[in-house]
């Protein structure tokens, strides 16, 4: 921490000790300390800014403002049922799914796949437009995994969407292991003209995690996918889930210095929720595992997006499961009073997105990035 910037916290969050990067004790040479120099100057200007945002009571990087002020209104997602299934369904990758998986926990009641693609959309529009005066939409294709057809299929689909003159962009929610170089193509042939983002379903970086889920495949599919989709003109989202009873706490934190270090714009994070008429549910009925208390995951997150790269724009922070399917954590709060909870919880700590990040990076092995 550099003396005199008055960032430490008001209060010691009890996951503090999880969120300081070890410093170097080696004497670095001229270079180096020029290099330190340089970094220090930037994590200052950064600090400035984050300052300024603090006291603007901005803590994090969010989904909304970020996309208000790129296309300097609001613009609303429409939820897109396109009759996907899913390759960890239908036997293809596996069966049974996710052991978290009951897709009816994320399906908006309003959106059936019977309709088609330009039904749903004039049906998300004329609500959206209703009840926000909204103008400007994202065809968010969201259930199952949104590439998993042929390329002609998908390229029908997405243009169909594209085709309404109110929708600027796609989303794209997918998992990692059903894209390849023509389907990244196609959707980077569409970033010319409009807001392109595909949401990659990752849950975890830990394999041990991943084969316990039933993921149906690894962390390096993950790193493969986006290895082919990187410099397309394409945003890339990433999703996780903290609270796998497979994982140490600080485990799960170390995932943002993880995800921080790849080329992802987006990131979803939210809670476990063990959902009914799910292998975890029977799991957890069986067995039941430590599920975070409300209290606890506000501090995780905190602990959490301390640690995460400034640059990253957060696009879920937690989740709401309607409460007919939903067994745990009863939290019974809604979505506007986490958000405000989430906020008080960044005050009550002065702390801010990426304070953590920026201290490592302006701090933590200058001789290995320093080299010409
Ligand atoms: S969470 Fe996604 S990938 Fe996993 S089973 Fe459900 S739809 Fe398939």
């Amino acid at each position: 921490m550099v003396e005199g910037i008055g960032f430490e916290p008001t209060v010691e969050s009890p996951l503090q000790r999880f969120s300081r990067p070890p410093l170097s004790t080696a004497q670095p040479s001229l270079h180096v300390l020029h290099f330190i120099n340089l970094k220090i100057t930037i994590y200052l200007s950064d600090l400035l800014i984050y300052q300024i945002r603090l006291a603007m009571s901005i803590y994090y990087n969010a989904f909304g403002p970020y996309i208000r002020n790129k296309f300097k209104e609001n613009v609303y997602k429409v939820n897109i049922d396109a009759g996907f299934t899913c390759p960890n369904r239908d036997g293809t990758t596996g069966f049974g799914g996710c052991i978290y998986c009951n897709n009816d926990s994320f399906r908006p009641t309003s959106v059936l796949p019977t309709l088609t693609i330009t039904n749903q959309i004039e049906n998300g529009i004329s609500y959206l437009s209703k009840r926000y005066s909204a103008n400007k939409f994202i065809a968010y294709f969201q259930p199952y995994t949104n590439t998993y057809a042929d390329v002609d299929t998908l390229h029908r689909l997405y243009s169909e969407a594209l085709a309404h003159p109110q929708v600027i962009g796609l989303a794209i929610g997918t998992r990692p292991d059903t894209v390849d170089a023509k389907k990244i193509e196609l959707l980077s042939t569409y970033t010319k003209d409009y807001f392109v983002l595909i949401e990659y379903g990752l849950q975890s970086i830990y394999d041990h995690t991943l084969i316990h889920i039933n993921r149906g495949h690894d962390y390096q599919c993950f790193l493969d996918a986006l290895n082919l989709t990187t410099n397309k003109g394409i945003h890339i989202g990433a999703h996780i889930i903290a609270g796998f009873p497979t994982e140490e706490l600080e485990q799960t934190l170390a995932m943002a210095e993880v995800l921080s270090e790849l080329p992802i714009n987006f990131l979803k994070i939210h809670q476990l929720q063990v959902i009914k008429e799910t292998r975890m549910a029977d799991i957890y009925n069986d067995n039941p595992f430590p599920i975070f208390t409300y209290d606890q995951y506000l501090d995780f997150l905190v602990n959490f997006i301390e640690k995460l790269s400034p640059n990253i724009v957060l696009q879920r922070l937690f989740a709401t499961a309607p409460d007919n399917i939903l067994i745990a954590p009863l939290w019974d709060r809604q979505r506007q009073n986490i958000i405000r909870d989430i906020d008080k919880r960044f005050k009550r700590y002065a702390t801010f997105q990426g304070k953590y990040y920026l201290e490592g990076a302006a701090l933590k092995h200058p001789q290995g990035d320093s080299s010409p």
